[in-house]
């Protein structure tokens, strides 16, 4: 069973990252969207990652299953578990401070939409993605359950796997040579090594 203060702080995680996109979320609804892609597969992999990112530790925290898959808790994992969730919140706050209006939690394009390639998305392409990347490593890092812990991962891994490809066509399609030069210079995660 995960200690209480494991379970405290994946929720205080959790809460802090909502609670971070309410004043953003109230912004991006005021844009007008020009172009939505909430096909079928766009749902299919949103319900895979909120599946594995908070269903699955949400029944966890709440009941403790499933037991079996418990391991003793480490506080060392814990300490690093809580440095990752920090690190997690403050890249989110970075990223929707520059995208703004923007951000959208399906892949839209707004009316008027421009590119953002300033402040953290300077050098990082994708910096929300490597921002829920910390997020699911956290999850892993602060419930010792394995199913709970690592389903994050799991299920983050898969959304992103199959949406940045088709994020990037999107962008391409929309931005054209501005979007392709903006790849050139950016890493998708992580800063690319040798850019200015
Ligand atoms: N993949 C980005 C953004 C995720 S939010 C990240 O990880 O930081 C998804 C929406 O952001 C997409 O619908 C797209 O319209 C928009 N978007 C992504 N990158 C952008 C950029 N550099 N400038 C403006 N909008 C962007």
């Amino acid at each position: 069973m995960s200690p209480l203060v494991a379970k405290i702080a994946w929720i205080v995680m959790v809460v802090g990252w909502y609670v971070l996109r309410i004043p953003f979320e109230r912004k991006a609804a005021k844009a007008r969207i020009a172009r939505d892609e909430l096909a079928l597969a766009e749902r299919v992999r949103l319900t895979i990652s909120l599946t594995g990112l908070g269903i699955i530790p949400a029944i966890h925290v709440a009941t403790g299953f499933p037991r079996a898959a418990d391991y003793p808790f480490q506080p060392v994992l814990f300490g690093l578990g809580i440095v990752t969730g920090l690190a997690a919140l403050v890249m989110f706050r970075l990223t929707h401070k520059a995208l703004g209006r923007y951000w959208s939690v399906s892949l839209q394009m707004r009316e008027g939409h421009k590119l953002v390639t300033e402040g953290i998305y300077r050098r990082i392409r994708h910096p929300m993605y490597s921002a829920f990347w910390l997020m699911a490593l956290a999850q892993a890092l602060l419930l010792p359950n394995w199913i709970a812990g690592l389903s994050g991962l799991v299920g983050f891994g898969t959304l992103y796997l199959l949406r940045v490809g088709h994020e990037e066509r999107l962008m391409t399609e929309t931005f054209g040579a501005e979007y392709e030069a903006y790849m050139r210079r950016t890493g998708r995660l992580w800063p690319k090594a040798g850019a200015a």
